[in-house]
């Protein structure tokens, strides 16, 4: 592709040298001029009113997709036990099908699972797809990629969402690659474009610094990967769904891998993700001493301790414990922020909280633009105080 200027057209008002991304448009004698540092990337052809920037580039035509229809959840269980992401998926499943006029569908894969359809109906969605077979538990890639692949050529959805789990992200790619489209991964937010109509997913990008928003013209069904935590479910028991039965036809030959043995490794504390009070530490809390006085106050208010990455790698909490754009992401209903400056990697993963209290010395702390309460002081005196006034008289 090549790009000039038609010179008799240009009256030199630099709106094409605002949109080049590459500094490589200059304005000489009153009209523009391509320079060699051009990359023929093509922003700056719109930005021309008077068509004066050609192209010989043919623009990509967007297929018919007319015959993609539905909204999808991949429907992550273990042992029998629904992800939490999913119900969470389902729930942000219901607005995109509601604007886009489509059915939300969950796809369910494994042995002997009926009784969770029921659970997946309530949680919005309006037709499960079952696929049940020995050799779908417990999960392996293969195999359920293969049924997620054959259940999309078969019924051509415009929109599939998965949960940025661990079964999420090996699954994800896979199957993207098998039905040759793009995947946009741990999503924060996912809306559909009023014109284009086209799935917007938006995500953290250049090191959680800018938020990109993606959107797929060219393939479907869209497919997104968002991380549990970040969608709200919702329930209505009175919701009606259809079941469909799905054909397995697997081979175990063609699964490759066996499982021999499952563990589990034993937890110290409860998931963090599951906590309705959390009281996270930052650099601030200097040291072990300080993480034991947070402990108490959480001990008080029956909740959990968490921190930045920067504490989580000093190793004054576990690392399933960071919270953040590269940890977990958390909505507690309180949410009290000890010693955080509120980077926006660490605010990623903690500003859908319900009730943000934030204790900072800095009064100029980012924390406290997402704080419902911002404390002023040092953390040394507040939270012992906080402690010494729920502590019940004995
Ligand atoms: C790609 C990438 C991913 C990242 N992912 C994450 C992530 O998932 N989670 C995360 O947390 N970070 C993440 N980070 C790091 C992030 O940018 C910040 O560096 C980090 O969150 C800062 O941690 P902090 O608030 O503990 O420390 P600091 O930024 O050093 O803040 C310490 C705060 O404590 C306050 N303070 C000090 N002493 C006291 C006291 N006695 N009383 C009260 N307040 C006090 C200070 O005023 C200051 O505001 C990521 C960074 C990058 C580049």
């Amino acid at each position: 592709m090549t790009v000039w200027i038609e010179s008799d057209l240009c009256d030199g008002c630099r709106r094409c040298v605002r949109a080049c991304p590459y500094d490589a448009i200059a304005i000489e004698d009153g009209k523009a001029n391509i320079l060699e540092r051009c990359t023929n990337c093509g922003a700056c052809l719109a930005e021309c009113k008077n068509r004066a920037i050609q192209s010989d580039a043919v623009p990509k035509e967007i297929p018919d997709f007319s015959d993609h229809e539905g909204v999808w959840v991949y429907a992550e269980q273990r042992d029998g036990v629904l992800a939490k992401v999913t119900l969470e998926l389902l729930g942000i499943a219901q607005e995109l099908g509601q604007e886009r006029r489509q059915k939300v569908s969950a796809v369910l894969i494994g042995d002997r699972l009926e009784n969770l359809t029921h659970d997946l109906i309530r949680h919005g969605a309006d037709q499960v797809f079952l696929a049940e077979d020995p050799c779908l538990q417990p999960y392996r890639t293969l195999a359920h990629v293969k049924i997620m692949e054959d259940l999309i050529n078969e019924h051509k959805p415009e929109i599939l969402l998965i949960g940025a789990t661990h079964i999420g992200r090996d699954l994800a790619p896979r199957l993207s690659r098998r039905v040759g489209v793009g995947l946009t991964a741990d999503c924060t937010a996912l809306s559909i474009d009023p014109e284009e109509k086209i799935l917007l997913q938006t995500r953290p990008a250049f090191g959680g610094n800018v938020m990109a928003t993606i959107a797929n013209r060219y393939s479907r069904p869209q497919m997104a990967t968002v991380r549990p935590g970040v969608m709200e479910a919702r329930t209505d028991e009175a919701k009606a769904g259809t079941i469909i039965h799905c054909e397995v036809q697997l081979d175990e030959a063609d699964i490759k891998t066996k499982v021999l043995e499952m563990f589990e490794e034993k937890r110290k504390h409860a998931p963090i993700t599951d906590s309705k009070v959390i009281v996270a530490g930052g650099r601030g809390v200097n040291g072990e001493a300080g993480f034991q006085m947070l402990r108490t106050l959480a001990d008080l208010l029956d909740g959990e301790v968490a921190g930045t990455r920067v504490v989580a790698e000093q190793g004054f909490v576990p690392a399933d414990c960071q919270v953040g754009q590269t940890g977990k992401t958390v909505r507690p209903e309180i949410y009290i922020a000890c010693g955080i400056s509120g980077a926006i990697q660490h605010r990623a993963g903690m500003m859908n909280s319900r009730f943000i209290i934030a204790i900072n010395k800095d009064p100029d702390a980012p924390i406290f633009k997402v704080a419902d309460w911002g404390i002023i002081g040092d953390l040394h005196d507040v939270v012992p105080e906080l402690v010494r006034q729920l502590t019940p008289a004995s």
